[in-house]
């Protein structure tokens, strides 16, 4: 990463929904119940920001599962949607957030992320334990990639302009993000706001935070995503949640947007709760989501590709399975992919 990444900002260019070219200048963003002018925040009352003494507080006190040294080779074969075909919704698990989402129409990516390293620099930081379920060399099509906050496990620059190079599909980034892509020379950018909808594409809230370097804490956007997908007259909603608390917002959604028919909602990274929970949901939470948002099908993200947090590596799995037990949902409802698994959503019955 070049120095002074997140400091160029006259340099950065957002592009609104109406193709307004205007400065990164934080001032320039409507303010909201979530923006005061400066700063982005979660509007109903959690304050996630963690300060140095409890970071210092977590580590010191950690008790965290060593994942294993060699991860198993990927055995899943996925199922990819033929081009023209109108088969349902197909999607692939990459791994980590990354999911390839398919309608026979169009395609999308969620925060590629195909680095070996969640990180500023590539000689240090937390390493991927499995590969990619498909490597970028093995996607068919990409007319779209959506990333859904500035951290590295979800903003992999280096994949983002691998995938310009090979695809120019369209990019989406919540507001005050699309400065990181345009540094890199990715131009075909949009920003959004929460609940604003630009070709079939509507950033939702989150529970979370940002932050890339020093300084910039919170001066960037964090969301999920709603598409729309499918043949007309049998269209889908597909949500990706990106990083999040259990919070409000899955109520708000599934009252402004509709219950989604497939939800993908992040199960790992939650271990200690007290330093974890207002940011990152645990396998009980996902649960919940999935019950507030009255979600046809969940599908689980975020788990066995980084260790981040203290939890083994086989904790989210085992951990969502004894939810789902415990809460009585249907087993079928919530997904549980391998790196290269696919889901394959079709209408619902009429
Ligand atoms: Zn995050
Ligand atoms: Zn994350």
């Amino acid at each position: 990463m070049k120095p002074g990444h997140w400091a160029i900002r006259s340099a950065a260019v957002a592009l609104l929904p109406a193709a307004l070219a205007l400065a990164a200048d934080p001032k320039l963003y409507p303010i909201s119940d979530h923006f005061d002018g400066s700063h982005f925040h979660n509007p109903w009352g959690v304050n996630n920001t963690k300060t140095l003494w409890d970071v210092f507080s977590w580590k010191i006190s950690s008790s965290a599962e060593a994942w294993p040294e060699n991860a198993p080779r990927n055995t899943q074969l996925p199922q990819l949607a033929r081009k023209g075909a109108s088969t349902g919704v197909h999607a692939t698990y990459i791994g980590h957030a990354t999911v390839y989402l398919q309608d026979g129409r169009r395609s999308i990516l969620t925060d590629p992320f195909f680095s070996e390293r969640a990180s500023p620099v590539s000689f240090m930081g937390p390493r991927r334990y499995r590969r990619p379920g498909i490597e970028i060399s093995q996607i068919p099509a990409l007319d779209t990639v959506v990333v859904s906050h500035n951290h590295y496990d979800h903003m992999d620059l280096p994949s983002l302009v691998e995938l310009d190079r090979r695809f120019k599909p369209r990019f989406f980034v919540p507001l005050g993000n699309a400065r990181h892509l345009l540094a890199e020379g990715i131009t075909r950018v949009t920003e959004l706001d929460w609940w604003q909808e630009v070709d079939g594409v509507r950033l939702v809230p989150a529970q979370h935070w940002s932050a890339r370097g020093v300084g910039d804490r919170n001066e960037a956007l964090w969301g999920g995503y709603l598409f729309r997908l499918g043949d007309p007259g049998s269209e889908m909603k597909v949500y990706f949640a990106g990083d999040t608390g259990y919070g409000p917002h899955f109520n708000q959604i599934r009252e402004r947007c509709g219950a989604p028919d497939l939800a993908l909602l992040p199960i790992g990274a939650y271990e200690p709760r007290w330093f974890m929970k207002d940011q990152h949901m645990n396998p009980d939470d996902a649960v919940l989501a999935h019950r507030d948002l009255g979600s046809r099908q969940s599908f689980a993200i975020h788990f066995e590709t980084i260790q981040l947090t203290d939890e083994a590596i086989g904790d989210p799995r085992r951990d969502l399975r004894s939810a789902i037990a415990r809460r009585k949902l249907p087993v079928s409802e919530f997904f549980i992919p391998e790196a290269g698994s696919t889901f394959l959503l079709s209408p619902p019955a009429p």
